[in-house]
């Protein structure tokens, strides 16, 4: 069985990725450049990807940041917003929404397994992104599932976020137990030499790792 993952290297998809190869998948990696601040997690994909020993493509798709404007994460005129720790942070969050954007990557990604001739297609999407990332939810996966069955004429396709259902304490602690290097992983939406330590990712990095119980290995500045 061959399966197409989309990987980020962060927390996640580094999951995800040890989890598809865990279960006997020829698995081949897309990390997307969508026109990001910085590129530290496409470093932290690669290595994940050379430890795997996968297949992996890095994509360049730079001309998005002209396109879809107004996310922290690829505008210059947005800053990435600090979070406080305790603090819910819905509202901060928002601004790093980058429109569709997985639709976007989800749409290269089945183009890639149909001409490869995978199946699976997955991403790794959480539940705890739900409140604020639409295209993280169930509802869209499934929706999205059925449209690319009829795109491509084929009922076999399988495009799932097997994470959707799960907290990010409940990745980390599978992670854990299938060998994830989180220390490789990078969350941080900023692009430092290190971890921030209080913008929304990295705030929600600490508290999945704090949850879970398990020691994060990840350094942080703040
Ligand atoms: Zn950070």
């Amino acid at each position: 069985m061959k399966a197409v993952v989309i990987a980020s290297g962060g927390v996640d998809s580094s999951t995800l990725l040890y989890k598809t190869v865990k279960e006997d998948y020829e698995t081949y990696v897309l990390t997307f450049i969508y026109g990001q601040k910085h590129t530290r997690e496409i470093e932290s994909a690669k290595k994940i990807c050379e430890g795997l020993n996968v297949h992996h493509k890095v994509i360049g798709l730079s001309v998005l940041k002209d396109l879809l404007s107004g996310s922290a994460l690829t505008d210059s005129g947005v800053e990435v917003p600090e979070v406080p720790e305790t603090a819910e942070h819905y509202e901060t969050l928002k601004t790093t929404i980058v429109p569709n954007r997985n639709s976007i990557f989800l749409s290269i990604a089945i183009g890639y397994a149909v001409s490869i001739k995978a199946n699976y297609i997955f991403f790794g999407a959480h539940h705890s992104d739900r409140g604020v990332y639409p295209d993280c939810r169930r509802e869209f996966v499934e929706a999205f599932e059925h449209a690319e069955r009829l795109a491509n004429d084929n009922l076999l396709l399988v495009v799932a976020a097997p994470f959707v259902n799960m907290s990010k304490f409940e990745i980390v602690k599978l992670g854990v137990e299938l060998g994830v290097p989180y220390k490789e992983t990078w969350s941080c939406y900023k692009g430092g030499e290190i971890h921030c330590g209080v913008c929304s990712s990295c705030r929600e990095r600490k508290r999945a790792f704090q949850e879970a119980a398990i020691l994060d290995p990840t350094e942080y500045e703040r």
